[in-house]
């Protein structure tokens, strides 16, 4: 896992998946406590970049490397 996810903050705005350079942020068919859905990240095409962490206005990722 080269990315944390906290879930719950996410408000599906999309602008992480929308600015992902590797195009690995889809959404699922779960939603959180607060009706958005989660998002999933694919590990093989993640490099880690650190662009979803910069994008995201609501602190749902954490980048590990
Ligand atoms: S760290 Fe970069 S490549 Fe990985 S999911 Fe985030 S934006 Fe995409
Ligand atoms: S940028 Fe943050 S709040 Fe917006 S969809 Fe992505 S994870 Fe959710």
């Amino acid at each position: 896992m080269k990315v944390k996810v906290d879930q719950k903050r996410c408000k599906q705005c999309e602008l992480c998946a929308v600015n992902c350079p590797k195009e690995a942020i889809s959404f699922t068919e779960t939603f959180n406590e607060f009706g958005y859905r989660t998002t999933q990240i694919e590990n093989d095409k993640c490099i880690a970049c650190g662009m979803c962490y910069i994008m995201c206005p609501d602190g749902v990722y954490e980048v590990l490397g």
